[in-house]
Parts: structure tokens; C-alpha cells; sequence
């Protein structure tokens, strides 16, 4: 096969990156294209519409040869992309092109080329008789939080549909990926008393206060890194913690009566991210809460979760690695830090994992782009495993 054949999912990646479905924009222009694509494929795709306006996942199910619906494997996308704002691109981020074997274009990595190379070999699974159903997911809101996954999760419960198995196309270079960290963010909000900084006494100093709290999770951060428990076959092997914004205080000569502090944290899976935040929420109430209102009864810290995207173990089943590796004439399996949809996928009893075309270094950077020779790669691992669900008669 010559290396410089175009990979046949290009015009849909080209159609797919036309689309500006920036997180904080609407993506229904990308969900009804597609939607009136697999219509026509004869196809009965689900809008699931998103509680946020102007937003949508689709899932559709290729049926087995038996007509059943039932288990069978997922193949899921985010369709959204993160801001191209204040990003010094060299050609427009939502006009695909094709240079030097590499396409270029806000999401060609993360992640629309996983979606693209599905729509494109669809008619490859439904010429076939299969042996379980296929179902392909196209969600919402993941840059933000994965949210869309957990709505069209919600649904397919209502619906009674669960897949056996899920493939998550992040880029992993089309590596086998059984597990990741859990993400949590959280925010807290100290509310002091202001007053002349020449009368200390008379106010209660919510910057001192998140001080600290911020004390205390760098002290949890270095109890991990220190302690562990560790995981080898992470980059960073262990959980870990960070403050990451701070906002308070008008004036130097004004003791600041409010404080915001946003900081997350990432568990790798033997950490349970629950005992972290309790750990952090008895701190507040048992430490810093009486303490601010011994000054003043009206002071206090409020503790709000912004998101929590949950982990991927590798622990639990694993029938979905053992086909991909199988397919890709892999051996192993590899663990990386940053937080999917995949995790959700897992919580809901699908056994999943990562594997996507490009390289995760591109994502959300600009001038993202991504190999041709990983296109071409994903497209052989769709068409090997349409073969492989073939039904035999
Ligand atoms: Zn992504």
C-alpha cells in the first residue's frame, strides 16, 4: 500500500473541523450534519440535547445481524474543541489543511479525525453482518468538564442501552490506554470582615485564611508525592494536588474581606478521591471555619465542587484492551495523567478504554495537526476490527 494515499476519512475530518464547536459555543450545526448523515445511512440516530442550550450528543447503534442492540462495543468522541483565542495560528483553525503529511486544524487531533475515520468507514460495519452491535457516541461539553457524557449516559440508562465495551479515540498515538487520574476541581470562597489595615483586630483577613488552606494542600501534595501510594506506570506516579488561581483583596491598606481560591487535584486509581476532599473539607471545618468566626461570627470558608471527572482503573475487566491489542499486534497497555470521558464510561459498568489516532502533545495548542500515517493508522484498526465482528455463519 502506498503511504501516500490520502486517508479515506479526510473530507469528513475537513467537514468536522468547518465546524466551530468551541466548548463554550453551540456544536447542534456539527450534531444535525451528521445526524442527516446517518439518516440517510438508514440509520435511527438519538439527540440527546444538553442542559446547557444549544448543545447535543448523538448515539446511534449499528444492530447485530440478529437485530439486537444489546452490549456490543462503543466507539465515542467529544465533538467539542478548546478556544483558539489569543493563539498565533498560521492558517484558519476551522478550515482543515493538508501540509507536508500532517492536517492541520483546531480538533484534527483532539479529537475529531477518531470521529471523522467512524463516519467515514460506517458503511464498512453496515455492510456486514455483526456479531454484536456497534454503537458510535458523539459528545458534548468534555473540555468543560465532561458533562455531555454524563448526560447521554443518563439517557441510554433510561432507554435500558448499555454497551459492553467503549473505545474513547483521545489521541494516544494509537496506543492502548486501560488507565488514567481522576480530575477534581474545586473552589473555595473565604469571606472575611474588611476594615483599615491600621485596625487589623476589627476585621477577620480571608487572604490569610486561604493562605492557609492552600498550606494545608500542599502539605497533602507532599504527603503523596513523599508516601505514595505509588503507581509506577504514570509519568508523575503518584496523586497529586495544586493550587491554581487565587483572587482577593482592593486594596493594600484594606484588610480583604473575600478570597477565592480554585485548585484540583488528580488521584491515580489506588487513591480514593473522596478521602481527598474529606480530608480537605474536615480541615476547613474543623480548622479554618472556627477560627474565622472566633474573630467574627459572619466570617467563614465555603467549599464548592467545580467538576470531578472520575479516574480509569485498570483494575476490573478488560475484554476491551485484549481486542485492541489483539488488533494492533500490541503487547501492552499504558496509564497517563490527564482526564476522559472514559472514566465515566467505567463508573457506568462499560469496559473501556483509550485508544485514539495523533498525539496528545498537539492538543489544545496552536496549529494542532495531525499525522496522516495516524489517520491511515486508526482507519486499518477500524476496517480489522469491522472484520473481526464479522458474524460467521
Ligand atoms: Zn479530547
Amino acid at each position: 500500500m502506498s503511504t501516500s494515499t490520502a486517508p479515506r476519512s479526510i473530507d469528513w475530518l475537513g467537514t468536522l473541523i468547518g465546524f466551530d464547536t468551541t466548548s463554550r459555543g453551540s456544536n447542534l450545526e456539527l450534531v444535525n450534519h451528521v445526524e442527516a448523515f446517518l439518516r440517510s445511512l438508514g440509520l435511527d440516530p438519538l439527540v440527546v440535547p444538553s442542559s446547557t442550550s444549544g448543545k447535543a450528543n448523538l448515539f446511534v447503534s449499528l444492530p447485530a445481524a440478529d437485530g439486537s442492540t444489546q452490549g456490543g462495543i462503543m466507539l465515542s468522541g467529544h465533538t467539542d474543541v478548546v478556544p483558539v483565542d489569543g493563539q498565533d495560528w498560521h492558517s484558519d483553525p476551522f478550515t482543515a489543511q493538508v501540509r507536508d503529511g500532517r492536517l492541520y486544524g483546531r480538533g484534527s487531533s483532539d479529537m475529531k479525525a477518531f470521529c471523522a475515520a467512524i463516519l467515514a468507514l460506517l458503511p464498512e460495519f453496515l455492510a456486514r453482518p455483526l456479531r454484536e452491535p456497534v454503537h458510535l457516541a458523539l459528545t458534548c461539553d468534555e473540555e468543560i468538564g465532561c458533562h455531555g457524557a454524563v448526560e447521554l449516559l443518563a439517557e441510554l440508562t433510561r432507554l435500558g442501552i448499555r454497551p459492553d465495551k467503549c473505545i474513547v479515540g483521545e489521541p494516544t498515538m494509537m496506543r492502548v490506554i486501560s488507565a488514567h487520574k481522576s480530575s477534581n476541581l474545586y473552589r473555595m470562597h473565604f469571606t472575611g470582615v474588611a476594615t483599615h489595615s491600621s485596625l487589623t483586630p476589627h476585621g477577620v483577613n480571608a487572604i490569610e485564611y486561604a493562605a492557609r488552606a492552600i498550606s494545608f494542600i500542599r502539605s497533602l501534595a507532599d504527603g503523596h508525592r513523599t508516601n505514595g501510594p505509588f503507581d509506577p506506570d504514570f509519568d508523575v506516579p503518584h496523586t497529586t494536588a495544586s493550587t491554581g488561581m487565587i483572587s482577593g483583596g482592593v486594596a493594600v491598606n484594606t484588610v480583604p474581606d473575600s478570597c477565592t481560591v480554585d485548585f484540583e487535584f488528580r488521584t491515580i486509581p489506588a487513591d480514593d478521591p473522596a478521602t481527598m476532599v474529606s480530608r480537605i473539607r474536615t480541615f476547613l471545618d474543623e480548622d479554618i471555619n472556627p477560627a474565622m468566626r472566633a474573630e467574627n461570627p459572619a466570617a467563614g470558608v465555603r467549599l464548592e465542587e467545580v467538576a470531578m471527572v472520575p479516574g480509569l482503573s485498570h483494575l476490573g475487566a478488560r475484554d476491551t484492551g485484549d481486542l485492541a491489542r489483539r488488533l494492533l499486534g500490541s503487547a501492552t497497555s499504558d496509564k497517563v495523567a490527564y482526564a476522559t470521558e472514559a472514566g465515566i464510561f467505567q463508573q457506568a459498568g462499560i469496559d473501556t478504554i483509550l485508544c485514539g489516532p495523533g498525539d496528545l502533545a498537539q492538543a489544545h495548542t496552536a496549529n494542532e495537526f495531525i499525522e496522516l500515517s495516524q489517520i491511515t493508522a486508526l482507519e486499518t484498526f477500524l476496517l480489522d476490527l469491522a472484520a473481526d465482528l464479522q458474524a460467521r455463519p
